[in-house]
């Protein structure tokens, strides 16, 4: 267990996050000759691989796969993920590394996942790839009575997606989804996936003129251009999240889908330079109360 809570961290620095996960497993599954669904022994072997590399590149935020069916599987799934990330705690024990278990915003199965995640030793839940603010309250109403029946806050990450205009595929606003979310007090809002770190640049900064609540940020390398090839090589990448950094608009930055250990060895590296966004005044006390919790655990 981590000595240090995900809201201590967060005072200090930018926190990074991992690069995609889907992507790599079906790497590492042809590479194996193997199929992994999700929850399998095989599966497993390969996250335990996955995270590893993240974490040698400097993560310190690292996310299980998504897609969980059941408790008992997203439990086994943050216990490899737990015990890669205290591995690497105990080398450098003045950087944490803390475990989030992902789920897909508007995946019905939101609760027994979460239960599964946090017996399974993860620090937070992440609800990513929102497409419409519906399903999202759904789930974070669901995460709400998983907390409220043990007994414990979760730490909550929303983020939704965006399409080519800045807003939600449903097409509602960055003011609509932060007006849906934030009654719930997350541990961060943001954005992930969309078209590539240049896609969010805009709706981060409208998020940031309006947000109590920390930002987060984990774009995809963006779409593939007309050879079958994606645009952003890691330097590019690093390149582009490191704007969202010097405009003092993030607290955790990462990577979706086609970044690697690369993109996030790049942008680890870039966070050191940059100050965190500063902390929201109104979540002092609640900050308070959850650190309590968890060190109580
Ligand atoms: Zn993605």
């Amino acid at each position: 267990m981590t000595h240090r809570t995900i809201y201590e961290a967060l005072e200090d620095r930018i926190l990074t996050l991992d690069g995609g996960t889907g992507t790599s497993v079906r790497h590492y599954a042809a590479a194996r000759g193997a199929t992994a669904e999700v929850g399998t022994p095989a599966h497993l072997g390969i996250m335990r691989d996955i995270h590893r590399r993240y974490l040698e590149a400097g993560a310190d935020i690292i996310e299980t796969d998504i897609g969980y069916r059941d408790r008992a599987s997203a439990m086994s799934a943050a216990r490899t993920a737990r015990e890669a990330a205290d591995e690497y705690t105990s080398l450098t024990p003045c950087k944490p590394r803390f475990v989030a278990g992902a789920i897909y915003a508007c995946d019905a199965s939101a609760a027994s996942q979460a239960e599964g995640f946090i017996d399974g030793g993860a620090d937070m839940i992440i609800l990513e790839t929102a497409t419409d603010t519906r399903g999202l309250r759904d789930g974070l109403a669901a995460l709400e009575a998983v907390a409220a029946k043990r007994g414990e806050k979760i730490p909550v990450i929303v983020s939704a997606t965006t399409d080519g205009h800045g807003t939600l595929p449903s097409g509602e606003t960055v003011e609509e989804f932060y007006a849906a979310v934030s009654p719930y007090g997350p541990l961060a809002i943001g954005f992930n996936c969309s078209q590539g770190p240049q896609s969010l640049l805009q709706p981060l900064a409208r998020l940031a003129e309006i947000s109590e609540f920390r930002i987060s940020a984990y774009p995809s390398a963006g779409l593939p251009d007309g050879d079958g090839n994606c645009c952003c090589t890691p330097e590019v990448f690093a390149e582009e999240v490191a704007k969202y950094m010097r405009q003092g608009l993030v607290n955790i930055i990462g990577g979706c889908c086609g970044t690697g250990p690369e993109h996030i060895a790049l942008l680890a590296r870039a966070a050191g330079h940059y100050m965190p966004r500063p902390k929201p005044k109104r979540e002092i006390a609640d900050a308070r109360n959850t650190a309590k919790a968890v060190s109580e655990r």
